[in-house]
């Protein structure tokens, strides 16, 4: 069962520990909640009637805590400068892998001069063949904590295993949950745990019932700091690597009040469907993108194919700006930014960054 608060009353947690239930209270912006998982429904109606408590749900197959009746006006989850789900574009652009200091620092700092406001790498990467390249480890998300500093953007890594959060979160600003993980119940509850936004992705072949019901393990463990991201799903289809379903940007905000962000290089598996098809996640509503970029795609040890060239990632803010206009958003950047010309590495001036590409 879950209660929503009207206002506080003690007895209402007497009341449940009476019945043996230990029950959990969680407070988010949109509301106090107490949560009292195993109880006999027939205790619904008598808690339904106490004081304090708006309503009383009994828990079951359907997300109450991510469903978008109780935040209707949506989240907004804070990474760094901006508010995932708020008036600015949200931008998460960075290598599949981080590989080296010199590949993560210079994509770094391309990608903060024209307009992304987070820095996104994997070092802990969750490869579909056993020999492929595993990742940095703790080492790599200790080059991409250094990255984000140089650049002056927040951090976002993926991690898969629950033992490795703790060690991981004083250098990350977001935890990813990768595709492939997106229904480990216990990855879930550590990250909900760990007090990090959490961006997770959605399974190749999850429905969007379930993409929602993985998000609300995370709120149930009172952490609603949680971005959706749609990659793609697995369909028929093999001339791309996955099929984007633009469909779930719609159909999840009217499930959820969770923000909602399309990753199109892992969508499409194709480097040049990957602008055209974050242009159609922004025109469809998506509150941001999330991308691959690399300094040289030929040499990615991962995901080189549908990786950005760093002057790609220009062109993509460039041809991102009029759409993203056009649904009342902004991009972070200032108005007169001239592409193209010599004057875009001062944006930043921490970066130290020459200007060749
Ligand atoms: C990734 O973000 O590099 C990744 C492995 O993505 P996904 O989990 O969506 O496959
Ligand atoms: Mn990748």
């Amino acid at each position: 069962m879950i209660l929503k608060l009207s206002r506080p009353n003690p007895a209402v947690l007497a009341a449940l520990e009476d019945l043996g239930c230990r029950a959990r209270v969680l407070t988010f912006p949109f509301g106090t909640f107490v949560v009292a998982l195993g109880l006999d429904p027939s205790a619904l109606a008598a808690f339904q009637a106490m004081d304090g408590v708006a309503w009383a749900r009994t828990a079951g197959s359907r997300p109450i805590l991510a469903a978008r009746e109780q935040c209707p006006e949506g989240t907004r989850v804070t990474l760094g400068a901006i508010e995932v789900g708020g008036e600015t574009l949200s931008l998460m652009a960075g290598p599949c892998s981080v590989e080296d200091r010199e590949q993560i620092l210079t994509t770094a700092r391309y990608v903060a001069a024209y307009g992304a406001n987070a820095l996104r790498g994997g070092a802990y990467k969750p490869r579909t063949s056993p020999y492929a390249f595993q990742g940095l480890g703790q080492a790599g998300v200790e080059l991409l904590r250094e990255a984000g500093d140089a650049a002056e953007l927040p951090v976002v890594t993926e991690v898969m295993e629950p033992g490795d959060v703790a060690a991981m979160t004083p250098f990350v600003d977001c935890f990813q949950i990768g595709a492939r993980n997106m229904s480990c119940a216990p990855l879930l509850r550590a990250v909900g745990r760990s007090g990090r936004p959490v961006l997770l992705k959605r399974g190749p072949s999850a429905t969007l019932a379930e993409f929602v019901l993985a998000a609300e393990y995370i709120l149930l463990e009172g952490n609603a700091q949680v971005i959706l991201c749609e990659r793609g799903i697995r369909t028929f289809e093999t001339a791309t690597r996955n099929t984007l379903d633009l469909n779930a940007i719609p159909v999840l905000k009217s499930m959820t009040h969770l923000p909602v962000v399309v990753d199109p290089s892992h969508g499409t598996g194709l480097r040049e469907a990957v602008i055209p098809m974050a242009r159609a996640a922004v025109a469809a509503g998506a509150d941001g993108i999330v991308v691959e970029v690399h300094p040289d795609p030929s040499r990615a040890k991962s995901d080189g194919d549908q990786s950005l060239h760093l002057p790609e990632f220009r062109r993509l803010v460039e041809e991102l700006r009029p759409v993203a206009a056009a649904m009342g958003r902004r991009l972070d950047l200032p108005d007169a930014l001239p592409f193209g010309g010599t004057q875009i590495p001062l944006i930043r001036r921490a970066m130290g960054w020459g200007g060749s590409r």
